[in-house]
């Protein structure tokens, strides 16, 4: 199953791809994941995406589509995929398309996880992730039993740095200058399905695998 999960940061791409990445035996590929982890790692390429990814701004084309093609070479991806925080404008959905094309594997859906505003924002302020196992929680809507501590492996929580009001703006505002254009994108390849994306975690899973279930 080829699918890209879409949304604005905070709605829940990240809990649902960990979700539905199991359920469906499909690796969840997370751009955020993957340039967090070049950035920890100090490679050349994590230092020319930090200085973006600390602005709220979209690291070049470049580098993500070409993450992303090393990422879906690899053996686990070949059944198929959930794509969370990619495509994120129409140059990258466009790069995605003929990247597939020539594979002859097309994407088969994708699923707008769609959240009013200013939950977005109690979400985003109050996110923590756990450093260990990368469960999420949020200090509003889902705190952790124990403060600071995961409930699944104890393992500490933090929270992200681009997660400040200043760049949570920033970010809010890319998605819809730059990301949002992509509903009409696939609204016009007729692959655009809709869920809400508000209420309980395992709700929305539900909704979303009813759509996965028919793609
Ligand atoms: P995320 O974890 O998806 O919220 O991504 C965190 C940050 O990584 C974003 O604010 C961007 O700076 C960068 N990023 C992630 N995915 C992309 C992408 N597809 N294109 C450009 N920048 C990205």
């Amino acid at each position: 199953m080829r699918t890209v999960l879409l949304g604005a940061p905070g709605s829940g791409k990240g809990t649902q791809g960990v979700v539905l990445s199991k359920k469906y035996d499909i690796p969840q590929v997370s751009t955020g994941d993957l340039l967090r982890a070049a950035v920890s790692a100090g490679s050349e390429l994590g230092q020319k995406a930090k200085t973006a990814m600390d602005a709220g701004a979209l690291v070049s084309d470049d580098i993500v589509i070409g993450l992303i093609k090393e990422r879906l070479a690899e053996d686990d991806a070949k059944n198929g995929y959930i794509l969370d925080g990619f495509p994120r404008n129409i140059a990258q959905a466009e790069a995605l398309d003929s990247m597939l094309a020539e594979l002859n594997q097309p994407l088969q859906g994708v699923i707008l996880l769609d959240v009013a505003f200013d939950e977005l924002l109690q979400r985003l302020t109050g996110r923590r992730t756990c450093k260990d196992c990368g469960a999420i929680y949020n200090i509003h809507l889902s705190p952790a039993k124990v403060e600071g501590h995961c409930d699944a492996c104890n393992g500490e929580l933090f929270q992200r740095a681009d997660d400040n009001e200043e760049t949570i703006g920033n970010r809010l505002n890319v998605y819809q200058d730059q990301t949002a254009p992509l509903i009409d994108f696939y609204t016009k390849q007729n692959k655009l399905h809709s869920v809400a994306g508000v209420g309980d975690v395992d709700e929305i899973a539900q909704a979303v695998s009813a759509v996965f279930d028919t793609l």
